[in-house]
């Protein structure tokens, strides 16, 4: 029996977006004509991007609980709080910003399992491994950033990786 994916998306295999021992007829019938939730997250990840301070890169993040029910951390990626809006040097990978996830993680309660992160790009190896130690169980990123450690580190932890980017210009 095949497993219907609500969102087209067959990489997408988070309990809320999967039907399984659906009949073929219902997979070939099933259409999206609304924004899975999935890609409403990622777009809200989009525009905390927008806040970003960091003159090398702009990213950012939603965690949610486990049935995307409830936002339960933001992030972007920028100085701490109080200080200038500006990274503290330009030397590449040292500008001093702290990371979009790290800045969600820290708002996130961390005892709650299963949580569900977006982010606009693929998070770096040290992001990865504060993602698995934070009970972070589904990841979905918009964009692969330039080194897939990171991605390699969340897979071999046992986390679903998702790229998502199938809807990205749909439902504008
Ligand atoms: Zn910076
Ligand atoms: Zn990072």
């Amino acid at each position: 029996m095949p497993t219907l994916f609500k969102d087209q998306v067959p990489g997408n295999t988070h309990p809320l977006n999967t039907v399984e021992g659906a009949s073929e007829e219902e997979v070939s019938r099933h259409q999206v004509d609304r924004p899975p939730l999935f890609e409403v997250y990622m777009r809200m990840a989009e525009d905390l991007a927008r806040r970003s301070t960091c003159r090398r890169l702009s990213v950012g993040t939603v965690i949610t609980d486990a049935l995307l029910e409830n936002v339960v951390g933001i992030g972007y990626n920028g100085n701490v709080k109080g200080f200038p809006n500006d990274c503290d040097s330009p030397t590449p990978g040292a500008c001093g910003c702290i990371h979009s996830e790290m800045n969600a993680l820290v708002k996130a309660p961390g005892h709650l399992p299963g949580k569900v992160m977006f982010v606009t790009a693929s998070p770096c190896p040290m992001c990865a491994k504060l993602v698995v130690q934070a009970k972070v169980s589904h990841l979905y990123y918009r964009t692969p950033y330039r080194r897939a450690e990171g991605l390699e580190i969340l897979v071999k932890a046992g986390l679903t990786v998702v790229h998502y980017h199938r809807w990205k210009d749909a439902f504008r």
